[in-house]
């Protein structure tokens, strides 16, 4: 049995680089121009290079997002666009649109096309379709069941089909959506969603605009729109067996702290499952907690198992919880003195207790006994990208992540 591969978000080249380091066999990253994320930061030309030469230097693949529908003016750089990315050495491109699909096939013939979830496939028949006229993946909608994989994996051989597995829900049918756009102008259709679906809402009278009206859907409030985000780690056994072989996880507008939390976990619990599978789910418990560590909604399981019911709701305004702050990341270690160098992306102070949560999946609590800055003892790293050293009583490797608990932020 083949390990499915675990397919991270990479906003920008940092989370891209955390992303491959933390265990991802590859990543989805945007351009600036026909991405579906236009507002995370995204990657100019000089920045996709350094991340596939990155990325390739450790066997590891990078597809490119090109995944907007496109208009009739987009026409006039597309082509230019993915000419560049291919000879950059993009792996693969995510579309959803017929038109851009055509403009990949005649400018880049080589490279990989995987249909986006965008394109909202959801039977055996049009995953055939793209396959005949040249898809080699298919990223399935997420209202498909276990049951409707399962049988799109056995009808439909050589193709690969890639699922959601953990990461925020859209509750508009595989993000087609004008909530966003009507409310916010910034649309959900081309990447600029602005998650007004979580929202609390109530009325208000035009005469009376600052008297609230709460709309009460039963006696906890209303929650029409406000979805758990998706969490598998504990179904491993049953998305392999559902023919899956790409596991992705959503997010490329999140921090680096989730991509490298997220990665790690479902890195952990795959690696597991394929050494023996009562080790996968003893450690379960401990996949979840690396999860914890980056902010989240609560958790549901999305299709897989039957629709949504109310229980995949959250009912509060308050959707969010974050645990951690993101303290630092670190840059060097020296062995010899035992000292990391740490750039600092949240205060941190002497006396905290900080975890650092490192690549190779080792994670370990110690004390903050001293900082230095520019060799001079202080009692605090207040400002952001500041660079300080610190003792670690483990060794650390750059890119290893430094957290602390919110309960006690300094
Ligand atoms: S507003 Fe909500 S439902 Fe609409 S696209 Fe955004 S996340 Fe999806």
């Amino acid at each position: 049995m083949k390990k499915p591969e675990i397919l991270s978000p990479a906003g920008d080249l940092e989370k891209l680089k955390t992303a491959v380091l933390y265990g991802a066999d590859a990543v989805y990253i945007g351009g600036r121009n026909f991405s579906l994320r236009s507002r995370s930061k995204n990657f100019s030309n000089e920045q996709m290079k350094e991340g596939f030469d990155f990325a390739h230097s450790r066997q590891k693949k990078v597809y490119v997002a090109v995944n907007v529908f496109a208009r009739n003016s987009d026409f006039d750089t597309l082509p230019e666009y993915i000419d560049t990315a291919a000879k950059a050495g993009a792996d693969a491109f995510i579309i959803s649109d017929p038109g851009v699909f055509a403009v990949a096939k005649e400018v880049a013939p080589k490279v990989d096309i995987h249909i986006s979830t965008q394109a909202n496939v959801t039977s055996f028949k049009t995953v055939e379709f793209w396959k005949n006229i040249g898809a080699s993946r298919i990223v399935l909608a997420r209202e498909l069941n276990f049951e409707e994989i399962t049988e799109i994996s056995k009808k439909v051989s050589s193709i690969e089909l890639e699922c959601f597995v953990h990461g925020a829900m859209c509750v508009s049918y595989s993000g087609r959506c004008i909530l966003s756009n009507a409310l916010t102008a910034r649309s959900g259709n081309r990447g600029e969603c602005s998650q007004p679906c979580r929202y609390e809402y109530a009325i208000a009278e035009s005469t009376r605009p600052n008297e609230y009206f709460p709309i009460e859907e039963d006696s906890r409030g209303s929650y029409v729109l406000n979805s758990k985000d998706l969490r598998m780690i504990e179904y491993i056994p049953e998305l392999i067996n559902a023919g899956i072989s790409s596991f992705k996880i959503e997010g490329r507008m999140k921090t680096p702290l989730y991509v490298g939390a997220a990665t790690s976990a479902y890195r952990q619990a795959i690696d597991d499952y394929f050494e023996n599978e009562q080790k996968y789910k003893e450690n379960i418990p401990q996949y979840i907690d690396k999860l914890s560590k980056a902010s989240s909604r609560d958790f549901c399981t999305g299709f897989y198992f039957a629709p949504p019911d109310e229980s995949a709701h959250i009912y509060s305004g308050k959707s969010y919880v974050r645990s951690y702050d993101f303290a630092g990341i670190v840059l060097d270690y020296d062995n010899a003195t035992k000292t990391a160098e740490i750039e600092q992306r949240n205060k941190f102070s002497v006396g905290d207790e900080v975890e650092f949560l490192c690549t190779d999946g080792r994670s370990f609590v110690q004390k903050i006994q001293n900082i230095t800055a520019n060799d001079v003892s202080v009692q605090s790293a207040p400002h952001p990208l500041q660079k300080v050293k610190i003792n670690v009583c483990c060794p650390v490797a750059p890119f290893d992540m430094m957290i602390k608990s919110v309960s006690s932020s300094s």
